[in-house]
Order: structure tokens, then sequence, then C-alpha cells
């Protein structure tokens, strides 16, 4: 019999590809002796297999824990070292749960490791700030902005920051902080829930509009709210929308979460992001000359997490056939990641997509109306389209049937333009283009 970890990586290979199970998930083994029945523990055998295992499986992995065991426990994937590096390797973005349920903050998530450019520089300061005077400065500070933009990395900055200083510090999702409380609920030791999260010097809250619609967990929520802030103990959240766009949320909390002060962030500049990359190469001992860092910085769109994993498979690559990451060497590899990110994506999906979540068929955003819903409908589709599929413009004017592709790029700038200017429209974006990545079969 098999142990449970294999028999997951066993069910995985039939959801992934080929090549992604022979050059990753392969490569793990899990850790029996280590994991309980909620943390798995996998080990790989460097660090970026690790990372990128992590990124791009992890929840897959306890999904299907979850569909065989009944119990969806948190994944961890370490590196195979020592048990005091295996510390120091713990998750890039994931957070390894201690079965004591706190949280051990990523090591390489500091400000030293943080590039600041205009689009972060705000929050930045802000996060500085507050590791300088916890609970005196801002209090809370809540950072938002879309995915992989450093929003987890900056909370944790300041976490790193003052564990340092000896200080007690958590680290926890709305997730965590649930079925914390659910389980102190049926273990009646809600004292010590109530210690816990009101006894520490900074607590993080990463993600919290999915608070958006559970009551109970908002009302329990708002006491440790403000027992840590009647002690002026500091609180740091994170978001992708502001405070006040976040849907089934008391307006008590939105209220409390504007009260300190507000930072968003804004997908980087290219500059931003030929920075990180090089940050990302340091300490990741990648070595990759200026051209190819360009090249790199040109295809990642806004989201700095799909870094790791580019790094990852030009070095898993390099070091497989022995040769140096030249650009050509870049843009082969390269070439077929985009290829396999983008497949799975079609127009015809985005068209369905939209049109579903728009209240719209899906054949009146082909059509010629000029009703300013369906309008609209078709312009983001449009945008979406050339976003997230290869299709070329003059491909696009053809399927969406508009004269010509200069129809499709007049439409690609009024969007991008909207974007920048109108921040529940940029949301409403980018929470379309997480559907449509969500409905595609990985
Ligand atoms: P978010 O929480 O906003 O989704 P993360 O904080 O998880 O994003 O960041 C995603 C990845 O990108 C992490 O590896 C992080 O270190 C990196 N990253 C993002 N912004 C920066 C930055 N300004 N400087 C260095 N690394 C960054
Ligand atoms: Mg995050």
């Amino acid at each position: 019999m098999n142990s449970i970890g294999k028999q997951v990586l066993n069910a995985l290979k039939n959801e992934i590809s080929e090549i992604d199970y022979q050059r990753y998930v392969k490569q793990l083994t899990y850790d029996e002796s280590e994991s309980k029945s909620n943390i798995a523990i996998f080990r790989a055998p460097n660090p970026l297999i690790a990372n990128w295992t992590r990124t791009k499986f992890a929840e897959k992995i306890a999904h299907l824990f979850e569909i065989k065991t009944g119990i969806k426990p948190s994944v961890s994937i370490l590196v195979q070292s020592t048990a005091a590096q295996t510390l120091q390797n713990t998750a890039t973005n994931a957070i390894v749960e201690r079965p004591s349920g706190g949280s051990l903050l990523n090591p390489s998530f500091t400000f030293q490791n943080f590039i600041v450019g205009d689009s972060n520089n705000f929050a930045f300061i802000a996060a500085k700030n507050v590791s300088e005077k916890p609970g005196v400065v801002y209090n809370p500070l809540f950072i938002y902005g879309g995915v992989g933009l450093g929003k987890t990395h900056l909370m944790q900055s300041v976490g790193n920051v003052m564990l340092s200083q000896g200080k007690t510090v958590i680290y926890t999702s709305v997730e965590q902080f649930l079925n914390d409380f659910t389980r102190h609920l049926s273990n009646r030791t809600m004292d010590r829930f109530k210690d816990k999260y009101r006894k520490c010097d900074l607590l993080l809250i990463d993600d919290i509009q999915f608070l958006s619609n559970k009551n109970q967990i908002q009302e329990e929520f708002f006491h440790t709210f403000d027992a840590l802030r009647n002690e002026n103990k500091q609180i740091i959240i994170t978001s992708d929308k502001p405070p006040k766009k976040i849907g089934g949320l008391e307006e008590r909390l939105k209220s409390r979460f504007e009260s300190g002060l507000v930072a968003d962030i804004q997908p980087p500049e290219l500059e931003t992001k030929i920075e990180i990359i090089k940050k990302k190469c340091e300490i990741n001992r990648v070595k990759l000359d200026r051209e190819v860092i360009n090249y790199v910085a040109t295809i990642i769109e806004n989201n700095t997490r799909e870094i790791e994993g580019i790094l990852s498979k030009l070095n898993a690559y390099s070091q497989l056939m022995g040769v140096d990451i030249t650009i050509e060497f870049a843009r082969n590899v390269l070439k077929e990641q985009m290829a396999e990110k983008r497949s799975n994506i079609t127009t015809d999906l985005i068209m369905d997509t939209v049109a579903k979540e728009l209240n719209i068929k899906p054949s009146e955003i082909r059509s010629k109306s000029r009703n300013s819903n369906i309008v609209y409908a078709r312009r983001i589709a449009i945008y979406l389209s050339r976003s997230l599929t290869p299709n070329s413009m003059p491909q696009l004017a053809q399927y969406f049937g508009m004269k010509d592709h200069t129809a499709v790029s007049h439409t690609m700038k009024k969007i991008q333009e909207l974007m920048k200017n109108d921040e529940d429209f940029r949301i409403k974006v980018e929470e379309l283009s997480n559907k449509v990545s969500m409905a595609t079969p990985e």
C-alpha cells in the first residue's frame, strides 16, 4: 500500500502535463514521519523545485488530500536538508503552519529584498514606518493591490523586523483564523484562542477580502481587532481591494480598516520589474545577463510571482543541457512556457465567461449592438483576449466582427486608460481575468 502522499502525487500526475510531472513533481518525496493529518510535508531536492512546485501545485495537492482523506491539510514543500536549513527554506509564498497554529514567516521577505519604485513607494514607506514605530504611527496599516505585487512580502518584512526584536508575531490568513476559531470553539478552549490573538505584538492578516460574507468570523475578528488596537498592538492587513470595495463586509469593520492608513500598490513599471528580477537572481543564485533580464521583464505581466517560476525553468534547463542561459536559449525555453500558460485560454472561453458574469448572451458580444452594456462587455472581452491569448489584433478584429486591427488597438488603449484612472473598473477587469483563468481546465 502506497503512503497517502504517494497516492496524492500519483493522482496529481493525471491532472498536470507530462513535462511538469517529470521535471518537477516526480522529484518530490512525501515526508511521512513529519506529516500530520492537517499538515502534509513534501521534500524537494533544491529550492528552485521547492518554490516552483509550491507556487504551482500546493493548492492542487491540498485539494487531492481533501478528496482522499476528507481533511484539507496545509501543504509544505521543503528543501531536503538539515533541520536548521529546513526552517530557513520554508515557503516562499505559502506559510508553514506549526501544529500549534502559529506561523513562520518567509525569511527572505525583508525590506532589504524589496525593490522600491513609483508603484509601491508609498506602501513601502508606510510599512517601514510601522516597523520602526509599531502600534503608534498607522494602526491598522491596510495595504491593497493586485495579485503578486508584493503585499505579503511587505507585511512580512515588518513581521521579520519585529521577530528579530523578540516580539510575538502572528501571520495568518482569514481561512487559518477561521479554522483556528472553529477548532477552539468545538474544543471549548476559546480563552486560549483569545489569549493567542489578543496577546501578540503584531497581527498580520493576509487577503482580508475573504472575510466577505463570513458573518460569525467578522464578529470575532472585530473584537480581536479592537482588543489589539486598544493595547496599541500593531495590525497589518492586506487585500486585493480597498476597504470600501469589499462586498459583504460589516460597515464597522470597513470603518476600522480605514481608520489607520490605507496604502495601495500599483503594477510595477518596467524598471522596477528589472530590478526585482535582478534581486530574485541574487537570492536564488541564478546568473542571467542584462539582455536576458530585460527580456524576462518584458514577458512577465504584472504578477511578479511568475519571476521565480521563470528563473527556475531557465536554471533547470540550462543545468540539464549543460549550456549557458543566452538570450536565444531564454527565448526558446520561455516560448514554450508562454504557450503552455495560454494554450488553455481561448477567445470562446473569454467570451462565455464575460457574458455570464455580465449577464448577457455570448452571441451579443459579437453582435453589432451599440447597447452600452454590450459595448462594455465587448470591450472587456477584447482586452482580455488580447492579454490572455496569443491571438493577434487582426485575428481578434475578425473574431469580434470589427473593421480592422486599428479598432482593436483603439479598444485596448481605451481599456488600459480606464483601468489606470478608475479603481472600480480595474478591480472588475482583474476579477474577470481571474475568473477566466479559473474557468480554464488546467
Ligand atoms: P501579493 O501578496 O501581493 O500577491 P507577494 O508579496 O506574494 O504578492 O509577491 C509575489 C512575489 O513577488 C514574491 O516572491 C515577492 O518577493 C516578489 N515581489 C513582489 N514585489 C516585489 C518587490 N517590489 N521587490 C522584490 N520582490 C517583490
Ligand atoms: Mg499575498
